[in-house]
């Protein structure tokens, strides 16, 4: 039966007249294709949701991360709801926070300590804080187009962020070590920090992983120049590798930022760093409303042991990979021109042969008409909730998808 999107339009009318913008983030960022996705979610589960028409979605966003082990999972949902008849915000926290900070020094291998928070955003400014209080210095340098959050210091050119607010950062090209090692000349003895991605995943644009031996290279220059280096392990924390991205890539930064996929959902973030780091984590002052929320820890002892338990990032790698390989072949086999870039288990598609997006665009709407939720403008997710079967069903659905592409492009 054909897709329609009644209720959820109707809804958006209504969330319009009371929410700036209906719904917010990159719905309104990133043109979402008019007539062709829901923008109400009635119910998830596993790697499929339903949208408040009733309309059924094999789902690549994953909530632009968090859900890595399916949603509504009922491990780390019991986990959560049995510690939360215990209590949520309590002020002196509960042991919990100690359990999940041992977790969290055993499982990756950068850690000395944990402290935890609420959002990424929490995280990275955080980290830019330490690192600054390190030596007591003021610059940090971060990547062109790279994502930290939506807190003035990591803008860009977004509405209401001034030249003030981003006066002590500089900015150099990902991947570029020539550059960085230039900006640290140009301003010695005043970067206090770099931060990165584990690999480039900006937006409208293909996922760039680094060349052998760039992080070596970061480590190299930062202990030369007493420059914290930090990783933020936001989005791709534990999709890589279970003992963080910065293991996957062989290298040890000072600072490491997680979130998303640390509670399958629940909201808690984490930063880590290094003995060396743990003066200053001690002097710096951090607190939020939420941040000793037990819950939420409960949930994320729950997710880290499960994704250790079923090597969840071998599952996503796995499964990205067929998708990977289908998608390509698939679309070869119609004489177009995709490629998948990034990680398998995080991966960013789009048509070679094209800068305008409208074929990947035509592409993504004829999926979610068919029941495949993908992104043309951003990186997708795959959860170790994606089966054999989601992934084969999806390129059948693809299929469709880049035919319609084909007899309206030509190529
Ligand atoms: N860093 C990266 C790499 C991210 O992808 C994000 C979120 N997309 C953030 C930081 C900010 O996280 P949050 O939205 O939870 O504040």
């Amino acid at each position: 039966m054909a897709y329609t999107f009644t209720k959820s339009k109707e809804l958006f009318k209504r969330a319009t007249k009371v929410i700036p913008q209906g719904v917010y983030g990159h719905f309104n960022s990133a043109p979402t294709i008019p007539g062709s996705y829901p923008y109400f979610v009635a119910k998830a589960k596993g790697s499929h949701f339903w949208d408040v028409d009733g309309n059924e979605y094999i789902d690549y966003v994953c909530a632009y991360g968090p859900m890595i082990l399916g949603y509504a999972h009922d491990r780390i949902d019991e986990a959560f709801a049995k510690q939360a008849r215990n209590g949520t915000a309590t002020m002196p926290p509960s042991t919990l926070l100690i359990e999940l900070a041992e977790k969290m020094v055993e499982v990756n291998d950068c850690a000395d300590w944990a402290m935890f928070a609420k959002n990424g955003a929490d995280t990275t400014s955080w980290a830019t804080v330490l690192a600054r209080g390190y030596k007591r210095r003021n610059k940090i340098v971060l990547a062109n187009s790279g994502y930290h959050g939506t807190q003035p210091w990591a803008g860009t050119n977004h509405t209401g962020i001034t030249p003030t607010d981003r006066s002590d950062i500089i900015m150099v090209p990902f991947g570029d070590l020539a550059a960085f090692q230039r900006v640290v000349e140009e301003n010695r003895g005043q970067i206090a920090g770099a931060m990165f991605t584990p690999y480039h995943h900006p937006v409208f644009e293909p996922q760039v992983l680094p060349a052998p031996g760039f992080w070596q290279g970061m480590r190299r220059i930062c202990d030369e120049n007493d420059i914290v280096l930090i990783i933020d392990d936001v989005r791709a924390g534990w999709r890589l590798d279970i003992k963080g991205s910065a293991h996957y890539f062989g290298f040890k930064p000072d600072l490491a930022c997680y979130c998303k996929a640390i509670a399958n959902g629940y909201p808690i973030s984490a930063l880590v760093g290094t003995e060396k780091m743990r003066m200053v984590a001690s002097k710096a002052f951090q607190t939020g409303s939420y941040w000793n929320n037990s819950p939420e820890m409960a949930a994320a002892l729950a997710c880290i042991d499960e994704m250790q338990k079923i090597d969840a990032a071998g599952i996503c790698s796995a499964r990205g990979a067929q998708l990977r390989k289908g998608l390509e072949e698939c679309a070869a086999s119609h004489g177009l021109q995709f490629k998948m870039s990034g990680p398998n288990a995080i991966p960013f598609m789009h048509f070679t042969n094209e800068h305008n997006f409208k074929r990947a665009q035509l592409f993504c709407k004829e999926c979610s008409l068919r029941g495949v939720y993908f992104l043309w403008h951003h990186n997708m997710f795959i959860s170790a909730a994606h089966t054999e079967a989601d992934i084969q069903k999806t390129i059948d659905v693809a299929d469709q998808a880049f035919k319609i592409v084909k007899e309206q492009f030509g190529g």
